[in-house]
């Protein structure tokens, strides 16, 4: 599931090849997304032009004038190609949309937990209530304690909450409690303020060195130009289970913990 990383790799892809372009005919050949597509909502994009390209959490918002953002949420396993115009349609191809210059978008999506739609960006409920941005703003540990605070819950299934800190999911959660020292089942409260200044420490760093490696590719993951991202070969934790901690050599170990897996080292992280 893209996360941060991999949304923000896709944005840079976007704007590199989208900014300035102007929208030419759109073609929707499967609107059943996990919400339908506003067909006549999305074709009325044609003749825009996109302007920025943007990132919040893990949507992607194209300014396309006027006020309007076309929104896009790539759920589980969507991807946003960009490639030449004649290339024939890919397998679970749903959207594509053609430019005055030679690419096309196709969004492409097997489980079709994606999806899009175009309107104010004010409007998009699903934006409101959108914890800080974890690039974008200095979030140290107090913040993170206020923004905690009442809460009895585990740290990882906080961490993971958009309304606590925005973007992050399964893989960063788990490297990210991992260099901070802390186990993913620890209730927040007991985690002391030196831990949470490291968390929030390191929730920039991780992030920040996964957007440098264009993001974590296992199997479905790639950019807008179809490369995969590199953040996989640094893993400390995330899918090693059984293999020795970089840091101590002790076996990483993994449980269930919310419906995922938990990744962690029983002698680094406490
Ligand atoms: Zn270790």
């Amino acid at each position: 599931m893209p996360e941060l990383p991999e949304v923000e790799t896709i944005r840079r892809g976007l704007e590199r090849n989208l900014v300035g372009a102007r929208i030419g005919e759109v073609l929707v050949r499967e609107p059943r997304l996990r919400r339908p597509v506003d067909v006549p909502a999305l074709r009325s994009l044609s003749g825009r032009t996109v302007r920025a390209v943007g990132r919040r959490a893990k949507y992607l918002l194209a300014d396309v004038g006027d006020g309007l953002v076309w929104l896009m949420h790539l759920g589980m396993s969507g991807r946003l190609l960009l490639v030449p115009p004649d290339e024939p349609a890919g397998d679970h191809e749903h959207v594509r949309v053609e430019f005055d210059r030679p690419t096309s978008l196709r969004y492409r999506d097997p489980r079709r937990f994606g999806w899009m739609r175009v309107g104010r960006a004010e409007t998009f409920e699903e934006l409101a209530g959108l914890g800080p941005e974890p690039l974008g703003e200095e979030i140290g540990g107090e913040a993170l304690r206020t923004r905690l605070r009442g809460t009895r819950r585990d740290i990882k299934a906080a961490l993971l909450d958009q309304r606590v800190i925005a973007g992050i999911g399964n893989i960063y959660v788990n490297e990210i409690l991992f260099r901070a020292g802390v186990r993913p089942t620890r209730r927040t409260h007991r985690v002391r303020a030196p831990e949470l200044e490291r968390i929030a420490k390191e929730t920039r760093t991780v992030l920040a060195d996964a957007v440098e490696r264009r993001g974590t590719s296992f199997s479905d993951y790639f950019d807008s130009d179809g490369i995969p991202g590199t953040f996989q070969d640094v893993l400390s934790v995330f899918d090693r289970t059984g293999l020795p901690c970089r840091r101590c050599g002790t076996s990483i170990k993994r449980r269930p913990q919310g419906g995922r897996s938990s990744f962690y080292c029983p002698s680094c992280q406490l």
